[in-house]
């Protein structure tokens, strides 16, 4: 027997509880694995409360993300006893998730846990920060360069948000975050932000071309937000867009694309390929700073996710969450 957050839907509804389950309730997998640590992600806020259908399978057990230690393995690229991760590819959506203390799951879809971070660490970042990364890595290849302009970091107080703050910073961009709770100024300048802006300066309907503000922008907002940050992103500049917090449609125009040459990068970390996710995940290592990443981490048990995707949707959450399922 083991805990785990599984959600249930039946003609009694749609409902999330920890709930002490048999281990042959582990899907089909390769490789199994005892969890330390999962997060709740926005989208695992999603998934607790059925705001959205993000779980697609019933009875489910929730979570996007976990780290962990092997404990038995059928493929040659792991055994028991190594330290492992894993974003995404439907898990906590069509199969059993992390916020559980075991987990079965295709090979295919772990990672070795990168040198340099705790299961703890690589779960404080989770799918959040890694997605944070894939968008500072489309930026940078796109040739947005430190010194060359302002940033901007939509949904600044999320997860997303701090990990990109705190990523771009480092790297020694300036960067200006959006965000709705200007009381936690102090906390996103103690990231890295130089500047703090409101989002009310992005989130109302706007024109199709604003002033020329910024070289890049991570956005994880989307909507009225998304279209404002592309209408205010300079000649030849990047966005790089990976969330709907405010909300999925993109009221915009393509002034910024065919008069000024913006270009707008979507990013998925679901079933991004294992190349860039490795990579993504060695410069998460090498990169961000530890000492910022606990400054923007709280840890919850299993049974505080529970109320935790609620707060999560609510925008009440500021940084990361991390989930210890044994505690
Ligand atoms: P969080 O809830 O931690 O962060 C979202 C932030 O957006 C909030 O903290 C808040 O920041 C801001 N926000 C919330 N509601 C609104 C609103 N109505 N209008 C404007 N801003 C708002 O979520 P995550 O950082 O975990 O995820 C952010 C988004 O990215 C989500 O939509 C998520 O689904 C998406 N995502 C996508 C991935 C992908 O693969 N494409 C992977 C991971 C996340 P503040 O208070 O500072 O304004």
């Amino acid at each position: 027997m083991f805990k785990a957050l599984v959600i249930e839907k039946d003609e009694g509804g749609y409902r999330a509880a920890v709930k002490d389950v048999e281990d042959s309730a582990l899907p089909a997998g390769d490789v199994t694995v005892d969890v330390a640590y999962s997060t709740v992600n926005y989208k695992d806020g999603l998934a607790i409360t059925g705001k959205a259908p993000v779980v697609r399978k019933f009875p489910l057990h929730a979570g996007i993300d976990f780290a962990g230690t092997v404990s038995a393995s059928d493929d040659a690229r792991f055994k028991p006893g190594d330290t492992v991760l894993l974003n995404g590819f439907g898990v906590g959506e069509t199969h059993s998730g992390g916020l559980a203390q075991k987990a079965r799951v295709k090979a295919d879809w772990l990672l070795p846990l990168p040198a340099g971070l705790t299961p703890r660490q690589a779960m404080a970042i989770g799918t959040a920060g890694y997605t944070a990364m894939l968008c500072v890595m489309a930026l940078d290849r796109h040739g947005v360069v430190p010194g060359s302009g302002d940033v901007l970091v939509t949904g600044a107080n999320g997860g997303v948000g701090t990990v990109a703050i705190t990523l771009l910073a480092k790297m020694g961009h300036r960067v200006v975050a959006s965000t709705g709770r200007l009381n936690e100024t102090d906390f996103l300048k103690g990231l890295g932000a130089a500047e703090v802006i409101s989002r009310e300066e992005l989130s109302a309907p706007g024109k199709p071309l604003g002033k020329e503000r910024w070289v890049g922008v991570v956005d994880s907002v989307g909507s009225h937000t998304l279209a404002n940050a592309l209408a205010g992103t300079r000649y030849g500049g990047a966005v790089a867009a990976c969330g709907l917090a405010q909300g999925m449609d993109l009221p915009g125009s393509v002034a910024p694309f065919i008069l000024r040459g913006v270009t707008l990068y979507g990013i998925d970390s679901v079933m991004a390929p294992m190349a860039l996710r490795q990579a993504a995940w060695q410069r998460l290592a090498a990169e961000l700073d530890l000492d910022k990443l606990a400054s923007l981490t709280q840890e919850v048990t299993l049974m505080g996710a529970l109320q935790a995707g609620q707060e999560i949707l609510a925008g009440r959450v500021r940084g990361r969450l991390v989930v210890n399922v044994n505690a």
